[in-house]
Parts: structure tokens; sequence; C-alpha cells
């Protein structure tokens, strides 16, 4: 049984970046992975998964992100 990865996004609460990855397996590559914040160094990085986006989003998302 396959489960086909979900996008989620990280964000860090002591500054604004914020990232969405879009895992295209379920290892992570370099890249979609952060353990801490690359901008601030901050450790507790929030991790959201994208809820209620249609691949129609996705698509438009992937857009905005490449
Ligand atoms: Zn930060």
């Amino acid at each position: 049984m396959c489960v086909k990865p979900k996008p989620f996004s990280y964000s860090c609460p002591s500054c604004d970046w914020k990232k969405t990855v879009f895992p295209k397996s379920d290892v992570l590559l370099p890249g979609e992975h952060y353990a801490c914040c690359p901008k601030c160094g901050s450790k507790s990085l929030d991790l959201e998964t994208l809820k209620g986006v249609t691949k129609l989003g996705l698509g438009l998302l992937q857009k905005l992100f490449t």
C-alpha cells in the first residue's frame, strides 16, 4: 500500500520565514526537510500540513514556487 505524501509547510515563530514543501516521495530530500530555521537558526519550527488544497491549487502554488 502506497501513501502519497502530502505537502506541508514549515514556519518559524521567531522570524517570518516560511517554506512549503511538496514531497515527491515519502523520503525527504535535502531542501525538503529543515531541522532549524535557515534564516534565524531557531529550532522550534512549526510544521503544518496543507488542508483543503486542491490539485489545481497545488499546481498554482508550484508555479509560484518555481
Ligand atoms: Zn526563523
